[in-house]
């Protein structure tokens, strides 16, 4: 995605805000084809970049912007390389971005076939429109700044309320929702991630679970007891970030329990069979991960520049750890097989790094 000045043209790849030389506000340059116009091979590996060989594309869309992206498929020069969507239930879409992330949320989504899936495999949302109420649950479980990345990012959530703004949802019908599982009041941990700032900033009320009706449902022997907003919302959106060693994205749905229940269960049975569980009760949901800037396994952060999203969570996790190359998979996730998962956008080995080694 490339920025540009309205009024002296120039452009940026980056998201800044305003034009350095003439302090106007940028514009975002919306474009539909990239075209190669050069390729190199490159056969050294580095920690970043493990598997080899691989290619450095060097493209050039419709406006005349150009760039560089790594590609596992080899080229020819000329060609233009053409995304295709692919749904249904179990698809995992991939992004790579530069600081963008309302690019990544859009590609991703648009990956996935767009918001107007079939019902029928559960992969389903709907055409949302100005009336459709929305459901976004971000990731916050703990009271800490966004550079530790323990919640979901700020700018993530922004973004995808941006993208929703864009394909014609209304804010008003917009409601952001969290639960502690704690003894940490949700308020202090809103607070201090800055999503309740973000909230404010698009006159979005913030909304405590705890304090909505809980449902009763069963589903394969569990007993569950669900919050109400779940089963009102005409779309339900999982805003996870992702963290390696986890099963991140998966288990932020099970703050849709009520706290006393998730406690009861999770005391009799690991959390991956919860999930899986309560995934074949919930209405079907999209998840769109924040994987800009991640948490390693020993808490410290680092750059990793990827959007996912899917109708399958426990499969975005299982990609993820993929990525970043961790071997100790919980437990949820051992039984994914790699190898029969459906990826759209980029491939693994393309945004792949031994992230523990950075
Ligand atoms: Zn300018």
């Amino acid at each position: 995605m490339f920025f540009q000045c309205p009024n002296c043209k120039k452009t940026w790849q980056y998201p800044i805000d305003k034009c350095l030389d003439c302090f106007v506000a940028l514009e975002r340059m919306e474009t539909k084809k990239a075209k190669i116009i050069g390729v190199s091979k490159t056969t050294v590996s580095t920690i970043q970049h493990k598997n080899v060989p691989y290619f450095v594309l060097l493209l050039e869309d419709e406006k005349g912007n150009k760039w560089a992206q790594k590609s596992k498929k080899e080229y020819k020069k000329g060609e233009e390389v053409v995304l295709e969507a692919k749904n249904g239930k179990n698809v995992v879409a991939i992004w790579r971005i530069k600081y963008d992330v309302l690019e990544g949320i859009e590609r991703t989504i648009d990956l996935l076939g767009g918001l107007m899936i079939n019902q029928e495999d559960g992969s389903s949302s709907l055409q949302i429109n100005s009336e459709t109420k929305i459901l976004i649950l971000p990731a916050l479980d703990s009271p800490k700044h966004p550079y530790f990345a323990a919640n979901t990012n700020p700018k993530f959530l922004e973004g995808m309320v941006r993208y929703l703004i864009k394909i014609g949802a209304n804010t008003k019908n917009i409601k952001v929702v969290a639960q502690s599982f704690s003894e940490i009041p949700i308020e202090a941990s809103a607070q201090k991630s800055l999503l309740f700032k973000t909230c404010l900033d698009y006159g979005i009320i913030p909304m405590d679970l705890s304090s909505t009706n809980f449902i009763k449902k069963t589903g394969e022997g569990m007993n569950f007891e669900i919050s109400q907003e779940v089963f009102d919302a005409g779309l339900i959106i999982n805003l996870p970030i992702l963290k390696i060693g986890k099963a991140s994205s998966s288990e932020n749905i099970l703050k849709f329990l009520k706290k006393e229940n998730y406690l009861g269960l999770k005391y009799l049975q690991p959390s991956e069979e919860i999930v899986e569980k309560l995934n074949n009760i919930l209405p079907p949901y999209l998840t769109v991960s924040d994987g800009e800037v991640i948490q390693k396994s020993n808490q410290f952060t680092f750059f990793l520049g990827i959007v996912m999203a899917g109708f399958n969570p426990l499969n975005i996790d299982r990609v993820f750890n993929e990525i970043v190359m961790f071997k100790d998979l919980p437990e949820s996730l051992k039984k994914i097989k790699i190898e029969d998962m459906e990826i759209v956008g980029r491939e693994i080995e393309e945004v792949q790094c031994d992230a523990e080694k950075i």
